[in-house]
C-alpha cells in the first residue's frame, strides 16, 4: 500500500459535521495501509466571505495582504481536521502551504508553484503521522512573502504534492460523484464520465468546469498523476483523468467518444475597444498593456473596418475579476493607442463543446450552431481550437444553451437525475 494524497474541497468540509465525516474517511484511508496526506480547502464560502470583507474596506484589494487574509481559510481547516482525526484516535499534524515546502513565483493573488520540498510532510509521516496541508497558497522563493494560487487552486496544491512525493493517486474528493458531461447544476440529465483524458480534461477545465481547476490538471499530466475525482458524500467510484486509459476502464482500442462534454463559464466579461484606426501596430499595442498589466485574456474578435472612416472595433473577453485593471490600462494607454471609447459588458457567458472526436468529425460545428439557433440562442463571438468550439452568448441564455447542446449530442443520460450533494454553486 502506498502513499495518496486526499483534497478535499470547501463543500466536503463545510461545517464541523462535515469535518468529522472527512476525517472518518481520511482514517479509514489510514486503517487501510497506507500513507495519508490530505490537502484541505477552506470551509464553505469562506475564501468568498473573506474577499466581501476585504471589498468593504478597500475597494480592489490585491496582492500581499489579500493573500495574507484569503490563506486564513485554510489555515483553520487545516487545524481542525487534524484534531478531528486526533479525536478518533490517530496522529495527525497540520501544516500551511509554507511549512510544507510548497514554493512558488511572487505573483500575488495567482501565483505559480516553482518547486514542492515535502521534507516535514516525509518525516510527519514516517512518523506515524497523517499529514494536512492547506490548499491554495505557497510562499515566494523571492520576496518570502505568502502567496495563493487563484481561485480553485487546492486542486493544484493536491496534485504538486502527489508528484513531489510520488503518490499513487491524487484523490479529489468534492460534492458530486466525479466528472459529469456537464455541470450537473445546471442539467440534470448529465452523465457521470468514468474515464476522460487529461486532454479532454483540461480543454473542459480551462473552458469553465470548475470541478477540476485547469493548472492542476496541467500538472498532472506533465508528471504522469492519475486523478480520481469522487464524492466525499458517497462511497461511489467517481471519474479518473490520466494521459492514457488504465485497463480497468475497458478496451485499450476503443475510439474516444467525439464529444466529451459542455462546459460553461460566466465568470468572464468582454471589453469592445471602439474606434481604433486599422493600420497596422494597433491590435499589438492594446495587447501590450493588457499584458503590462498582467492580464490573460481569453476570445478576441475584430471587426471589418467600416470603408468611410477607417476605424474598426476590437472586443476581447477576459475574468471579470481583472476587468477594472484592464480599463485603467486601456485608459493609460489611450493617448497612445489611439481610440474613441471603451464599452465594458459583465453579462456575457460562454459554452464550450469538447472532444477529441472533433478532430475527425467534420459535422459538429454545425451541429452546435444548430443547436443554438433551435434553443433560440445568439452567438457574439466563437473560438475554436482543435478539441473545443466556443461561443460568447449572453449570461441569461447560458444555462437553456447548455442544456439544449446537451441533449443535441445525445449526452443525456437515461437513468436517474444526476446528484450535487452540497455546496452552493458559489
Ligand atoms: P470543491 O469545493 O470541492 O472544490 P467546486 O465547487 O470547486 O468544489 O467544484 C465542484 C462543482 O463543480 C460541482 O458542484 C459542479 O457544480 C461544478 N461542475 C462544473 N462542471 C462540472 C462537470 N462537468 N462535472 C462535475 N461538476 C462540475
Ligand atoms: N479556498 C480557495 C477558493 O475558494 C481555494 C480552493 O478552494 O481550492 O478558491
Ligand atoms: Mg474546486
Amino acid at each position: 500500500m502506498g502513499l495518496v494524497v486526499q483534497k478535499y474541497g470547501g463543500s466536503s468540509v463545510a461545517d464541523a459535521e462535515g469535518i468529522k465525516r472527512v476525517a472518518k474517511r481520511i482514517v479509514d484511508a489510514k486503517k487501510n495501509g497506507h500513507q495519508v496526506v490530505v490537502v484541505v480547502s477552506a470551509m464553505g464560502d469562506t475564501t468568498d466571505e473573506l474577499i466581501d470583507l476585504a471589498e468593504q474596506v478597500s475597494p480592489m484589494p490585491a496582492g500581499r495582504e489579500f493573500d495574507m487574509l484569503l490563506t486564513a481559510g485554510e489555515r483553520i481547516s487545516m487545524a481542525l481536521l487534524a484534531m478531528a482525526i486526533k479525536n478518533l484516535g490517530h496522529e495527525a499534524q497540520s501544516f500551511t502551504g509554507s511549512q510544507a515546502g510548497v514554493i512558488t513565483d511572487s505573483v500575488h493573488n495567482k501565483a505559480r508553484i516553482i518547486d514542492v520540498t515535502p521534507g516535514r510532510i516525509r518525516t510527519a509521516l514516517d512518523e506515524g503521522n497523517i499529514a494536512i496541508v492547506a490548499g491554495f497558497q505557497g510562499v515566494s522563493a523571492d520576496s518570502k512573502d505568502i502567496t495563493t494560487l487563484g481561485r480553485g487552486g487546492s486542486d493544484t496544491t493536491a496534485v504538486a504534492l502527489a508528484a513531489a512525493l510520488d503518490a499513487e493517486v491524487c484523490e479529489i474528493y468534492t460534492d458530486v460523484d466525479g466528472v459529469f458531461t456537464a455541470d450537473p447544476r445546471v442539467v440534470k440529465k448529465a452523465r457521470k464520465i468514468d474515464w476522460i483524458s487529461s486532454e479532454d480534461m483540461l480543454e473542459l477545465a480551462a473552458s469553465g468546469s470548475k470541478v477540476l481547476l485547469h493548472r492542476c490538471v496541467e500538472y498532472a499530466r506533465r508528471y504522469n498523476i492519475p486523478i480520481h475525482v469522487r464524492s466525499s458524500f458517497s462511497g461511489l467510484p467517481g471519474t479518473w483523468v490520466s494521459n492514457e486509459k488504465p485497463e480497468s476502464q475497458g478496451d485499450e482500442q476503443v475510439e474516444h467518444a467525439i464529444i466529451s462534454g459542455v462546459a460553461h463559464d460566466v465568470s468572464e466579461a468582454k471589453i469592445t475597444v471602439v474606434g481604433v484606426p486599422d493600420k497596422p501596430g494597433e491590435a499589438a499595442a492594446i495587447f501590450r498593456a493588457i499584458a503590462d498589466a498582467e492580464i490573460n485574456i481569453d476570445m478576441i474578435v475584430q471587426n471589418v473596418s467600416a470603408a468611410s472612416t477607417g476605424l474598426t472595433d476590437i472586443s476581447f473577453t477576459l475574468p471579470k475579476t481583472e476587468g477594472h485593471k484592464a480599463i485603467d490600462a486601456l485608459e493609460k494607454a489611450k493617448g497612445q493607442i489611439g481610440f474613441d471609447s471603451l464599452r465594458y459588458d459583465d453579462q456575457i457567458g460562454k459554452i464550450s463543446l469538447v472532444g477529441a472526436g472533433m478532430k475527425t468529425n467534420p459535422g459538429v460545428t454545425a451541429s452546435f450552431f444548430q443547436a443554438l439557433s433551435d434553443a433560440g440562442v445568439n452567438i457574439e463571438l466563437i473560438s475554436t481550437s482543435e478539441i473545443r468550439i466556443s461561443v460568447v452568448t449572453r449570461q441569461d441564455d447560458v444555462n437553456a444553451a447548455v442544456v439544449a447542446v446537451h441533449t443535441a449530442f445525445g449526452l443525456d443520460s437515461d437513468s436517474d437525475e444526476a446528484v450535487v450533494y452540497g455546496g452552493t454553486g458559489r
